[in-house]
């Protein structure tokens, strides 16, 4: 029997733990060590700093159907909507149907069960996972890879293959661009944002947001609200502003949150407690790195996924799909290289880059800012829906359809929305 490869993965977040699931289901071909510099989610209460709402649609659901049980796993703590109501100042709400069901959850609870169902599935012999763990050099000469854990012990491992699954600041990527001539583009977007969580309910004021849609505010000033139900009857929710512009600059009290959440959110601010409006007065602020490379692999050992590889903007929300549509799509080509590394790899890159490099043009452009282009935007949406109902082989529904309905390659849907891509390109620039 062939000796097993050692595939080490770096950064326990969605990419990298759905890609152990698959690596680990391909048989006695590989063990599996993955590393994560944060604490292990599933001891205590996990710090709610860095969560956010993940909707996922076919594209992320089909990578994580592929292994028995996690869909259903993941679909039992999540909350499944069908559209999304969309707020603007003074006009009525909106509400936009989707044709199929978007699975919301959360960051961490994604994380969390991912975790869970691959260690009850396999044992320490194959997956060994090591928290508060910190990637900290790599050689790829020796093939191995250094740690720094947090009680500042440092070791040591080789690897067969490493994997940098370690988010939008990778540090596996940032070795390959100062040793190797890997070229990477790195922008932080000018959108910073601030995540929240409030009831869904208020039996108090007899007030609720309906359980099974998104719920989008925009305001003129393009500061956005995004609010995903949960389970258990909260929503969680990002607000999304200029970084220059910060809409909650010089406040002190959450008096002051609260009220301008009621003025400019109004069911937002109703549904929202005191304390809630402490926390997100408290929260820090965060900002979003978008990456972009010419490759994501080096030699026949070094691979880089998710964020890691293509971080985008989360205005259409895809990061994550895309991070386990990578793996989906890697587990395709081993089965056709028979997992030789060596071909695998440039394989991989040269399938998934095109699409990795649409998919940030399709994040940062689908969505237009300007008040003309919004109109023309929500008549080209319900034009696009007619038309493909009535000349279905003919008509392809409009960009964000195609992005949130189907699984049809990022570079085809930027291929037949260019126009519209470049349109609102001109508009912002
Ligand atoms: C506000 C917001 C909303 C979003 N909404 C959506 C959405 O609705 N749908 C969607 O598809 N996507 C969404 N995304 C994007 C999505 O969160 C990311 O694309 C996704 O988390 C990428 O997964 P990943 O595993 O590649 O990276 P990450 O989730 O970033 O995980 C990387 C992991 O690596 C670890 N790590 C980093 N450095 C090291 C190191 N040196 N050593 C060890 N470990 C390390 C990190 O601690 C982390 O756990 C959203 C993002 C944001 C910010």
């Amino acid at each position: 029997m062939a000796v097993a490869q050692k595939a080490i993965i770096i950064g326990a977040g969605p990419a990298g733990l759905l890609l152990a699931h698959y690596l680990l289901r391909r048989g006695d071909r590989y063990c599996v060590e993955l590393y994560e510099r944060r604490p292990d989610p599933r001891q205590g209460e996990m710090s709610k700093a860095r969560t956010f709402p993940i909707s996922l649609q076919e594209r992320g659901r089909k990578a994580i159907r592929a292994i028995p049980g996690l869909e259903e796993a993941i679909a039992a703590q999540s909350v499944f909507c069908q559209g999304t109501m969309i707020y603007r100042p003074k006009s009525k709400p909106r509400r936009i149907p989707r044709k199929n069901k978007i699975l919301c959850t959360d960051r961490n609870e994604l994380v969390s069960i991912l975790l869970q169902e691959l260690t009850q599935r396999y044992s320490s012999d194959r997956l060994k996972i090591q928290f508060d763990c910190t990637c900290t050099q790599v050689d790829a000469t020796a093939k191995t890879v250094s740690f720094e854990s947090n009680t500042e012990e440092q070791f040591t491992t080789s690897y067969d293959v490493l994997i940098g699954a370690d988010g939008a600041k990778s540090p596996v990527r940032e070795f390959l661009v100062q040793n190797t001539g890997l070229e990477c583009e790195q922008h932080y977007i000018p959108d910073a944002y601030k995540s929240l969580s409030v009831s869904r309910i208020n039996p108090e004021k007899g007030l609720s947001a309906e359980p099974d849609l998104v719920h989008a505010w925009t305001l003129d000033n393009n500061t956005r609200l995004l609010l995903v139900p949960q389970p258990g009857d909260r929503l969680q929710g990002t607000l999304i502003f200029n970084a220059e512009n910060n809409p909650l600059e010089g406040f002190s009290t959450p008096e002051e949150v609260l009220a301008f959440f009621q003025e400019k959110f109004p069911l937002c601010g109703e549904l929202m407690t005191l304390e809630e409006a402490d926390t997100v007065l408290k929260r820090q602020i965060a900002r979003i790195l978008t990456v972009r490379c010419d490759r994501f692999h080096e030699g026949d050992s070094i691979l880089f996924i998710g964020d890691a590889a293509h971080a985008v903007s989360p205005s259409i929300g895809q990061g994550c799909n895309s991070a386990l549509e990578d793996i989906f799509i890697l587990d395709q080509v081993l089965d056709r290289y028979q997992d030789d590394w060596s071909q695998v790899l440039p394989q991989f890159s040269q399938q998934r880059i095109p699409d990795a490099h649409a998919l940030q043009d399709l994040s940062d452009y689908s969505f237009p800012r300007n008040k003309r282009l919004i109109f023309e935007f929500f008549f080209r949406l319900q034009l696009g829906r007619l038309l493909h109902r009535w000349f279905p082989q003919q008509m392809k529904p409009f960009v964000f359809d195609l992005v949130l309905d189907t699984d049809i390659s990022y570079s085809e849907v930027l291929r037949l929305n260019q126009g519209w891509i470049n349109k609102v390109k001109r508009s912002l620039a």
